[in-house]
């Protein structure tokens, strides 16, 4: 099976270039009114209407900027009149605030070898090193697409679209992947795995943190400077958990020829007990972030994702499909045929014969062979592994 592969990489960059933010910022506003006034979503059509007299406005400026510039305003320019629609945005044109600039194959050339990236600027051509990451190696043999510049925080940064024709192997099995805001589970042919990721303790630590300081410091730039201080420390914290979550994932299936198969999370939030306190909290549960991470390393492996419906995973037996019962905390006991399992064994247990069934192979659970293997984090009582499943 061949599948065409799209992924961005980001690229932190070393070195400045001329500040060429503002002026673009400036030309892609221009056209966004013109858009508006005229009612314009066709990049051709804004082109033909604007592009010579912009050239002659900024001659400096390398062409193929405007050239982006028109793509960007009509993108732009389309999602608002979207949101419009919906009655979801304020003003009658949209504007663009954002230190973005979007790049085409004549702007940037990407060196993956000697690390660095030549961008074309009213100065001529300017060369930036990149700051180098194990998995930028991925994509040196990639096709490189179109590229974004962006400046955050006084540092500069380059997303660019890599993609390539990836020779998938039809998978021979599928991994379950359970997620909740403790642990990662999953559930593959020879029994089960589990990573406690503490998510649930770093929020709470967080959450806590910002209040104690919002309760501190009234107003000011101190407050708001702390305050995304720790946003920043506990993102950086879950991200990492995640990245180490989806490697191992991501490794699993490769060594059995399997597909990864995630809950498809339209209704995840059903399945977060909420509490008033935490509302703040739970807004950034972010199980899509780790979901896409998955689907990132997993695509740069070529391993298949499989998304199944979620509704029923973490309540009905896996083996006989009756309702399950509460039988002690996080452990479920089948009336009809006796299972007792951890409720996170149960989900990413139905994941997994759900994704099997979409592949096409026949190949159960099978009962006898319940192994269980933890990495990372200390086991609550509760979790002893030996006590996860008993039959
Ligand atoms: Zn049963």
């Amino acid at each position: 099976m061949r599948e065409f592969v799209k992924l961005t990489a980001s690229f932190k960059l070393d070195g400045e270039i001329p500040d060429i933010f503002s002026l673009y910022k400036q030309i892609v506003n221009e056209l966004l009114d013109y858009a508006s006034f005229k009612n314009i979503s066709s990049f051709k059509k804004l082109k033909a209407e604007r592009y010579y007299e912009l050239r002659e406005k900024y001659p400096n400026l390398p062409s193929h900027y405007i050239y982006t510039a028109c793509q960007m305003a009509c993108s732009i320019y389309k999602s608002f009149r979207k949101l419009k629609r919906k009655g979801k945005a304020k003003g009658d044109k949209p504007q663009f605030k954002k230190d973005v600039i979007m790049l085409d194959e004549k702007l940037f050339s990407l060196n993956l070898n000697n690390l660095f990236v030549s961008i074309a600027t009213p100065n001529g051509r300017v060369k930036l090193k990149l700051i180098h990451r194990k998995y930028h190696e991925r994509f040196r043999d990639w096709k490189v697409g179109q590229a974004w510049l962006i400046k955050k925080d006084y540092e500069l940064f380059l997303n660019v679209v890599f993609s390539k024709d990836i020779e998938v192997e039809k998978p021979i099995d599928v991994i379950g992947v359970d997620v909740n805001e403790n642990n990662v589970t999953i559930a593959k042919l020879n029994g089960f795995g589990k990573k406690v990721t503490r998510e649930k303790v770093i929020r709470t630590v967080y959450f806590l943190k910002r209040r104690k300081i919002q309760s501190k410091i009234k107003v000011g730039k101190t407050r708001r400077k702390l305050l995304v201080k720790y946003s920043g420390r506990e993102r950086n914290r879950i991200l990492d958990i995640y990245h180490k979550a989806a490697n191992w994932i991501v490794e699993e299936a490769l060594e059995t020829g399997s597909a990864i198969t995630l809950e498809n999370l339209k209704n995840i939030r059903k399945k977060i007990k909420y509490s008033k306190k935490m509302n703040g909290r739970l807004h950034r549960w972010s199980f899509r972030k780790l979901q896409l991470i998955i689907e990132y390393k997993a695509k740069l492996n070529g391993v298949p994702i499989i998304y199944v419906n979620a509704r029923g995973t973490s309540s009905l037996c896996p083996i006989c499909g009756a309702k399950l019962s509460p039988n002690g905390h996080r452990i479920l006991k089948c009336k009809r045929c006796g299972l007792i399992a951890d409720r996170d064994i149960i989900g990413a247990w139905n994941i997994r014969l759900r994704g099997l069934k979409q592949i096409d192979v026949a190949s159960p659970v099978p009962a006898e062979s319940l192994p269980m293997k933890t990495e990372g984090g200390k086991e609550t009582k509760h979790h002893k592994m030996s006590s996860l499943l008993e039959r």
